[in-house]
């Protein structure tokens, strides 16, 4: 769990293969756009990232409380490949099998891989382009990766296929979650309320500060990224699942 107290500690440096998706914070419920990446846990001094101690993949962090579940990275990518391997092999072997290309969408979804749900989404919606059912699956795999023009299109086939009452509640949810994303919050607003410095006299510290500790070629580095809170105690929760 990244911890700091009084500049040194523990804190995640770097984000890469950022996936993002609007959904409930699980931890403090708040409607919020949740993000996975790869990181780093770094052991930090005065802030600065000194020792690299492991390489970890965040799940889902919420902008609100910060709260998030983490797996070794190397974990993560080693079941990764297998499973999506797994679930691409059963779904060519029997292609116009629904239930095999359903579980190679979902293992796409759970694994945040962007390309791979792309890439088996085009041979999935011409085969299946009369199964209503598929194409709402697909529209929702689409929502869940922000791409709402692609599921609007899945959505709308799905209606053409069957005009019932459940496919249009399904069409109608999507369009509330969409309303919903426009309405948000600006993402990490909650993150760039920096903590109030009372040496200060109770204002918020910003990087670039005249009391910010760090030197100058830093600053730049410290306004993109995640910054540390100096409340002395104050702990960012973690939830590992590893
Ligand atoms: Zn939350």
């Amino acid at each position: 769990m990244p911890h700091v107290v009084n500049g040194i500690g523990t804190w995640y440096w770097g984000k890469n293969n950022i996936v993002a998706h609007t959904a409930r914070c699980e931890f403090c419920g708040a409607y919020q756009e949740l993000t996975s990446f790869d990181t780093t846990l770094y052991f930090v001094v005065f802030f600065l990232p000194v020792i690299p101690l492991k390489r970890k993949r965040v799940f889902d962090q919420c902008p609100s409380c910060k709260r998030h579940r983490a797996l070794p990275l190397k974990k993560w990518e080693q079941q990764k490949t297998e499973s999506l391997m797994k679930a691409v092999e059963e779904w060519q072997a029997a292609p116009n099998n629904p239930e095999p290309a359903k579980k190679a969408i979902t293992t796409a979804v759970a694994f945040h891989d962007k390309q791979a749900f792309e890439d088996m989404s085009v041979p999935i919606a011409q085969t299946f382009a009369r199964n209503s059912e598929m194409q709402l699956f697909l529209g929702d795999a689409f929502d869940h990766f922000g791409d709402a023009e692609a599921a609007d299109d899945r959505y709308r086939s799905a209606l053409a296929i069957r005009n019932d009452p459940k496919t249009r509640r399904r069409y109608a949810a999507f369009l509330l979650r969409r309303l919903r994303r426009i309405h948000l919050p600006p993402a990490g607003a909650a993150l760039r309320r920096a903590p109030v410095d009372r040496r200060a006299g109770g204002r918020r510290r910003r990087p670039g500060h005249g009391n910010d500790r760090a030197k100058p070629r830093d600053r730049h580095r410290l306004t993109r990224e995640p910054e540390p809170r100096r409340h002395e105690g104050t702990k960012i929760h973690e939830d590992s699942f590893s």
